[in-house]
């Protein structure tokens, strides 16, 4: 006997001893594995040009014996050679769910839900799973068994055995639990109209037959009863995006959704395409309404299927929608896909670049649709992937810049109302005529700010952003239909009011103040200047050049980001009509260690309203110490 990686024993018990209500949905694991297998064959004898295999041949059977209480699911697909046992049923950690169990230790139920756990499933309704497997173009057979706790073994079937293509997983059922408070009952799993009612549940749309053999006794006309044998089928195979549209109804797309993305909620949206022309095809997709726990890892495989001519070619198609959508799932089926060609081929294939740029406008345009119709439901979409559409904006210089800049949501400070959820579009709309620029802040909390303060003041409002990433963001994009984006942060806002040729006279009047001030700083300040756009705050840090603070703020969160030019060229702009200026001109003629300290006070305080990393936090110990001390 092998002995279970140590990884798979320890998944193999959580899975085993979970819990877990859920335990019917072995069948659907299973049964996935058939239809997989069978997809792996009908495409295996398609590049192979093998004329032996119909895929109206290929089926899934389910055998249950009441007497020895076992449960039988057998399918003629592309079965697993010897070393594919091996590799295939030794092993769990390669499936990437017990990775991921590492890293979130918590709920085990939440993390079959979220993967399923293919085929150790059979273990929590079976003692004892033995597989027999034929590869397709094998000569030799192995039959592979397991009790689920301390290994398993291979052995080779005999050569009398003549065993049929495929694969057979005989699962030993459990004995019923029978306890004060019900307990498992296993027995179930034996009884057709059971199975049945399972494979209407979650295998329904599998696109192969799912077959039972059914026993009916009649009676005749002497009174002797007969029982003869009939197969059923179980499932009605027609995918569920290849049925018409009118056929279908919201539950079943959701149940379709739920099933095969293991998605505890419904979607956002659902979109259905059916295109005619250069290209035509089919595609059912979802947009998530909640993202999966591994979205934001490297474990999430974007992509939809693709089939063509109902033969799955791949699981994850991830060339079918760019990546700013890639938490988008479903399905696309296309008949006029040039199949005998490599799965490698195909990333370059035209056909596919056709569908790919249709299917992009579609997501697109469903998007906004619900952001237009269903505002609570978009912001719920929104907190869960707008990272993911932010992020996208100023990726690849701003490809898809215009196809997102719509979907954005941002956070809108008023003067007077609560902060709100906000369009670029809602927020131009709202502007009044007098205001040139649309105004932005990026701050951990918008509310220190204190440029905020001045062009809140002034009537205008401004959107709140608070990923330091966003800078990039906006940057990218730079303006919205004609209005420039601006940066609270920026040098001129241009507020009503403001007089530059007031302020460019009291710089000239104070100019001898300004010098020693700025002189004092140097060189960690650049320059310190006189603003108009404080109001009730004394001073704020302001960049010149080409980084911003928040960049700085951003490039140190980045590896390696320090090394991309480092610092912003930092300028202490005051508030010339606050106290602490009158304050600074007094010192500065009566006692200039005084005036110095006071500066470097006041520089101290706009570092940690621009929430930036203080530097050399000796020196400022030392500057409060000899605050304190008088
Ligand atoms: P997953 O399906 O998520 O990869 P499973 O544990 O369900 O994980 O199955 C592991 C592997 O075993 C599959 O990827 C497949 O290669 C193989 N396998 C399972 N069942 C079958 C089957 N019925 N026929 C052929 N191969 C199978």
């Amino acid at each position: 006997m092998t002995e279970f990686k140590t990884e798979s024993k320890r998944l193999l018990e959580l899975v085993i001893n979970s819990i877990y209500t859920n335990r019917e949905i072995f069948l659907r694991e299973l049964i996935s594995n058939a239809s997989d297998a069978l997809d792996k064959l009908a495409f295996a004898a398609l590049t192979n040009g093998d004329d032996s295999i119909s895929r109206s041949d290929l089926r899934i059977k389910l055998t249950a014996d009441k007497n020895g209480r076992t449960l039988t699911i057998t399918d003629n697909g592309i079965g697993m050679t010897r070393e594919e046992l091996e590799a295939n049923l030794g092993t769990i950690a390669k499936s990437g769910s017990y990775d991921f169990k590492q890293e979130h230790a918590g709920d085990a139920s939440d993390i079959i839900g979220q993967f399923g756990v293919g085929f150790y499933s059979a273990f929590m309704v079976s003692g004892e799973v033995t597989v027999t497997s034929l590869a397709y173009g094998a000569s030799d057979g192995y039959i592979w068994s397991s009790n689920g706790v301390d290994g398993y073994t291979i052995e080779a079937l005999p050569p009398d055995a003549e065993p049929l293509r495929g694969t057979s997983i005989t699962l030993k059922l459990k004995d019923d639990e029978t306890g004060e408070d019900g307990g498992e009952d296993f027995s179930q799993y034996l009884e057709t109209y059971k199975l049945r009612s399972l494979i209407r549940k979650y295998s329904d749309y599998i696109r192969f037959p799912i077959v039972i053999d059914e026993e009916h006794t009649h009676t005749d006309a002497d009174g002797n009863s007969h029982v003869h044998v009939e197969e059923q089928t179980l499932n009605s195979m027609t995918p569920v995006w290849q049925r018409p549209k009118s056929e279908v109804t919201d539950n079943d797309y959701k149940a379709f959704y739920r099933d095969t993305y293991y998605a505890a909620d419904d979607p956002a949206a659902i979109i259905n395409v059916s295109a005619e022309g250069t290209v035509s095809f089919k595609a059912l997709l979802f947009v998530p309404l909640v993202a999966p726990v591994n979205f934001y890892t490297r474990e999430y495989k974007p992509g939809v299927s693709l089939y063509s001519n109902g033969v799955l070619i791949m699981d994850n198609c991830a060339d079918l929608l760019p990546a700013c959508f890639s938490f988008v799932r479903g399905v696309v089926d296309s008949q006029d896909l040039t199949l005998n060609v490599s799965r490698e081929t195909l990333q370059q294939d035209r056909q596919l670049r056709v569908i790919a740029k249709n299917l992009e406008k579609r997501v697109q345009s469903e998007l906004l649709k619900l952001l237009a119709d269903e505002r609570e439901t978009y912001e719920k979409f929104w907190a869960s992937f707008g990272l993911q559409i932010k992020y996208n904006i100023s990726a690849d210089y701003g490809q898809k810049k215009d196809t997102l800049a719509d979907l954005v949501l941002f956070t809108r400070a008023r003067n007077g109302s609560e902060p709100s959820l906000v369009t670029l579009s809602e927020y131009a709309e709202a502007m009044p005529e007098t205001q040139k620029y649309i105004y932005y802040v990026v701050a951990e909390n918008y509310v220190t700010q204190p440029e905020v303060e001045a062009v809140l003041n002034s009537g205008f409002d401004v959107l709140a952003l608070s990923d330091p990433s966003d800078e990039f963001m906006m940057e990218m994009l730079g303006e919205y239909k004609g209005k420039q984006l601006r940066s609270v942060k920026a040098q001129d806002l241009e507020l009503p009011g403001d007089s530059k040729s007031d302020l460019a006279e009291q710089e000239t009047e104070e100019k001898e103040l300004l010098d020693f001030l700025t002189k004092t700083l140097s060189p960690e300040v650049s320059a310190v200047k006189l603003t108009s756009k404080l109001v009730s705050a004394p001073c704020a840090l302001s960049s010149g050049g080409n980084i911003s603070l928040e960049m700085e703020r951003f490039l140190k969160t980045v590896a390696g980001g320090e090394s991309f030019g480092g610092k912003a060229l930092r300028i202490l702009e005051l508030n010339p009509v606050h106290k602490a200026f009158g304050t600074l001109k007094t010192l500065f003629a009566e006692d200039k260690d005084k005036a110095a300290q006071t500066i470097k006070l006041l520089y101290l305080r706009a570092q940690l309203a621009a929430g930036l990393e203080l530097s050399g936090a000796e020196d400022y110990t030392k500057l409060l110490d000899d605050v304190v001390s008088g």
